[in-house]
């Protein structure tokens, strides 16, 4: 929810009453920082802003943790708040995870979206909840006896498009000592938010930089293994010769040797990261062709049937790289089908683009699976999924300036698209 939309959405669920917060969002924070005389509380209160935001780029910055990250966050927002208790939960699919937390015991917990809890219902209705004090037990809330009397505040942030933080206070106010704790005001859901936000890059930098270190040792020893394991599909072969008897034996070693292959090229082509393009013109024919020859032996084994179907003569691309990504569409197209199937590989063309595809008639994907597709390491429904294989497709289209489409459809099938531009830049 961007910080614009904050006001419009905020329910707050005071005594059954929603309202008198369009005038008071346009204060900003002015109650936080009250303890300024009235002349220039205005302008203190900016200053104290502004050196709270910096201190927050100070404490972001300095996070080696996303558990730090999150601590920090936290203490911030009491700063700024004086609420008395406070959480963090990352969403997870449909469950809240407890991320960070300070006080508060039932609000430390895990919730599900859409349970009794306060971030369950928040997270549910997708916009900051306030409540007043008592105001949960009266709604038959999850809370407990010491926090029935304080107020609460719980709203959803979401950080990028598959990333949501959903931020808890009890207990908010002035934070003045001698005052009563107040409700939190609009101020405070703007800043909370702001501070979240702030955070978002930092989590993307923790994450690019465990995926590097893990990039690295995998490229590693990748190589190695790889060599080992052909090694051995080599000696069963040589075995399955020697004494025929031995054959099926043999082919389950060779199915899963390939199996094991495939998962480290994935690993290894995903550590590699992003290579120089080696752009050059193609015959579409003879490379699909070769890309099919490859993959025969293992689609007949499993029962699917390989159609060409070539619309398009030529197109400029790096051949290496799209084989690898085609590879990928084609080993997901296999495993969607256990039951066998029709594979089509498939060229066209129009002014600008040239569309490479590979269609299957295999289970077809749900709406979550759709959603989360080319998140690195997400698989689904599989024993040996290395969840690289369609994050590497599309860093070879985009590496081309193309983009990657998906038609599927629950039980159907799927046909994924790799769409490159004529000229390759
Ligand atoms: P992996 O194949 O290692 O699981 P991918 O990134 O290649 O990882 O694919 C992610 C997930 O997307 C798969 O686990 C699968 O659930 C789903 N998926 C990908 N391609 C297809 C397809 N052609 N049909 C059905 N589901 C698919
Ligand atoms: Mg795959």
């Amino acid at each position: 929810m961007s910080l614009a939309n904050v006001g419009r959405r905020l329910s707050v669920l005071a005594g059954g009453q929603m309202g008198e917060l369009a005038s008071a969002l346009g204060r900003g924070s002015g109650q936080t920082w009250s303890s300024c005389k009235a002349s220039d509380s205005a302008s203190a209160a900016r200053t104290e802003m502004l050196r709270l935001m910096r201190r927050a780029a100070e404490r972001f910055t300095a996070a080696q943790t996303e558990e730090e990250l999150y601590r920090a966050l936290l203490e911030l927002v009491r700063e700024a708040t004086g609420a008395g208790a406070g959480a963090v939960h990352r969403r997870d699919g449909e469950t809240l995870v407890p991320s960070a937390h300070y006080g508060g015991g039932w609000l430390r917990e895990s919730h599900e979206v859409g349970d009794a809890s306060l971030p369950g219902l928040a997270t549910q209705r997708h916009c900051p909840i306030r409540v007043v004090r008592g105001g949960m037990a009266q709604r038959g809330w999850l809370t407990s006896a010491e926090d029935d009397d304080s107020s609460a505040l719980s709203m959803p942030v979401d950080l990028d498009r598959d990333r949501q933080l959903i931020i808890s206070l009890l207990g908010g106010g002035t934070g003045l000592p001698g005052t009563p704790r107040g409700e939190f005001t609009p101020g405070d859901i703007e800043l909370v938010e702001a501070l979240a936000v702030q955070m978002g890059p930092h989590l993307r930098r923790l994450e690019t930089e465990r995926l590097a270190s893990v990039g690295q040792l995998a490229g590693s020893m990748v190589h190695d293994f790889k060599n080992s394991v052909l090694i051995i599909r080599g000696a069963a072969e040589l075995c399955g010769r020697v004494a025929p008897e031995t054959q099926r034996f043999v082919d389950l070693i060779t199915t899963e040797s390939d199996r094991m292959v495939e998962m480290m090229q994935e690993l290894l082509d995903f550590a590699r990261g992003n290579r120089t393009l080696k752009v050059q013109s193609v015959s579409l024919r003879r490379f699909l062709a070769e890309v099919a020859e490859a993959h025969r032996a293992v689609l007949e084994r499993a029962q699917i049937e390989l159609l060409l179907d070539i619309q398009a003569e030529s197109a400029a691309f790096d051949p290496l790289q799209v084989d690898r990504a085609l590879s990928n569409l084609i080993a997901n197209a296999r495993d969607a089908m256990p039951e066998g199937g029709t594979l089509t590989l498939r060229a066209a063309s129009d002014a600008q683009f040239v569309y490479l595809s590979v269609q299957d008639t295999g289970v077809g994907m749900s709406p979550e699976v759709r959603k989360r597709l080319f998140e690195p390491f997400f698989t689904e429904g599989k024993v040996k999924g290395t969840g690289l294989g369609t994050a590497i497709v599309q860093r070879v289209a985009e590496g081309h300036g193309g983009q990657v489409e998906v038609l599927t459809a629950e039980g159907q099938g799927t046909t994924m698209t790799v769409c490159l531009p004529l000229r390759a830049n």
